[in-house]
C-alpha cells in the first residue's frame, strides 16, 4: 500500500529478529476483504509503503535466542492476529486488543504485513502453529483469518445446539460461519447471498435455507419463514452499516448478534428502537476481532486434519509464484462473480 487507494511494488530492508520473536517467509499467501477495506476505503486511515497482507502459511528462517518450540526450516502457520501474549489484555481475555484495540491486528495495520519475501512475527512461541504434515499450504492459509474469524462469528452469538441461525454474507468468512454454527449444533442455519457458487457452498456446509435479497427485504423474509418470531442467533459477515438494524429486526428477544464484519465507512451504525424493544429486549450484540495466538490455530488445525472443515472449497482461484500477489489482491478487489477466495502459492 503506498498510500490510500494505492498499490505497487517496493524494496524494503528484511525485518529485524528481536528475541522472542521470528522471521518468517510465504509460501502461501491470500488478500483479505480486510485489505480492499484498508487501502480502498481508507478504513484505518493513512498508511504510506507500508506491506499489505496478513494470511499466510510460513516457512521460519530465523527466530530470537529466547524461542523455545520453533527453528528455522519449519512449516507454520501464521494467524492473521497475532497478540502480545504477556499484556494484561491477554490476562483479561481479550489478548486481540493487547496493547490498544484492536492492537493484536499487527500485519497489514501498525506493521508490515506477509505479502513480502520476509516477514516479522511477534511473540512466536505464542503466536506460531506448526503446519500439520499433509495439508495442503493453499488450505491451511485460510487457518490465518477465514477459519478463525467465521468461527468466532458463531461464538460471538453463543450458537447452541438446536438453534435457528441466519448467517448474513456468505463470501469466505460467512461460508465458514454457516461451517461454524454447524459445527456448534445449529438447527436450521438460512444463509443470505445470491452468488451460486457461494449459495452452492454455503449448502454444503450446511445451509439449510438461502435467502436472497434480491426477493426483498431480508428481515422480513426471516420473520415470513419464522412464523414472524425471527432466529435464535445472527451472524454479520457482510453488509454496510445498514445491516446491523436488519439483524437486529429478525432476532428473536433473548437472541445474540455475532458480528465479524468489518464496517469500512460511515460514523455511526443504528439500533432500530422499537424492535430492539425499546431497550429492554435482551437482543446481545456482540462484535469482536477474531481471536489469535497458537493454540487456537492447534486446534482449528484439527478441524482441517480431520475433515470437519474443508476450507479447500473456498479456493476458487490459485495462483504460483509471488509475482502473482499484485493479480490476486486486483481480484479481491474486483470481486468478480465466481470469487470465494483467491490463494497464492510460493515456491522458493
Ligand atoms: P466478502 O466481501 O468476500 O464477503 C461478504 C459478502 O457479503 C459478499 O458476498 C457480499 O455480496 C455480501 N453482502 C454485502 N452486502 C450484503 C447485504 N446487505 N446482505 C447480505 N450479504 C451482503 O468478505 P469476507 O472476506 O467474507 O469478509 C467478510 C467481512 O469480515 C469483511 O468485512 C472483512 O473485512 C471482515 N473480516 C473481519 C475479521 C475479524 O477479525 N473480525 C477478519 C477477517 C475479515
Ligand atoms: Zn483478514
Amino acid at each position: 500500500m503506498l498510500g490510500i487507494g494505492k498499490t505497487g511494488w517496493i524494496e524494503k530492508e528484511r525485518p529485524n529478529c528481536g528475541p522472542m520473536d521470528a522471521i518468517c517467509r510465504p509460501i502461501a499467501v491470500a488478500p483479505c476483504t480486510s485489505d480492499i477495506h484498508t487501502v480502498w476505503e481508507g478504513a484505518i486511515g493513512e498508511r504510506s509503503d507500508m506491506i499489505l497482507g496478513h494470511e499466510a502459511v510460513g516457512e521460519v528462517v530465523e527466530v530470537g535466542n529466547l524461542v523455545k518450540d520453533f527453528k528455522p526450516g519449519d512449516r507454520v502457520i501464521i494467524p492473521a492476529i497475532t497478540p502480545d501474549w504477556n499484556s494484561v489484555a491477554a490476562q483479561g481475555g481479550f489478548a486481540m486488543h493487547s496493547g490498544v484495540m484492536l492492537g493484536g491486528w499487527k500485519f497489514s495495520n501498525f506493521k508490515d504485513g506477509v505479502f513480502g519475501e520476509f516477514f516479522h512475527v511477534n511473540d512466536a512461541d505464542g503466536n506460531l502453529a506448526l503446519l500439520p504434515d499433509g495439508l495442503d499450504p493453499a488450505a491451511a492459509c485460510m487457518l490465518s483469518d477465514m477459519v478463525p474469524t467465521g468461527l468466532h462469528g458463531s461464538e460471538l452469538a453463543k450458537v447452541e445446539y438446536g438453534d435457528t441461525v441466519c448467517v448474513i454474507g456468505i463470501g469466505p468468512v460467512g461460508l465458514m460461519g454457516v461451517a461454524g454454527a454447524v459445527l456448534k449444533g445449529a438447527s436450521h442455519v438460512y444463509a443470505v447471498g445470491s452468488r451460486p457458487d457461494c449459495v452452492k457452498i454455503a449448502k454444503e456446509y450446511g445451509a439449510t435455507d438461502i435467502i436472497n435479497y434480491k426477493n426483498g427485504d431480508i428481515a422480513q423474509q426471516i420473520l415470513d419463514q419464522t412464523n414472524g418470531i425471527g432466529v435464535d442467533k445472527v451472524i454479520i459477515a457482510g453488509g454496510g452499516c445498514e445491516i446491523l438494524e436488519t439483524a437486529i429486526k429478525m432476532l428473536k428477544p433473548g437472541g445474540c448478534i455475532g458480528n465479524v464484519n468489518y464496517f469500512g465507512d460511515g460514523e455511526y451504525l443504528n439500533i432500530p428502537r422499537a424492535e430492539w424493544g425499546v431497550g429492554m429486549g435482551h437482543k446481545t450484540i456482540a462484535g469482536g476481532l477474531m481471536p489469535g495466538g497458537r493454540l487456537r490455530m492447534e486446534k482449528l488445525a484439527s478441524l482441517l486434519v480431520t475433515g470437519r472443515i474443508d476450507t479447500s472449497k473456498l479456493l476458487t482461484h490459485r495462483f504460483k509464484g509471488f509475482d502473482k500477489i499484485e493479480e490476486a489482491l486486483m481480484l479481491m478487489k474486483d470481486k468478480p462473480k465466481d470469487l470465494i477466495k483467491p490463494v497464492v502459492t510460493i515456491d522458493w
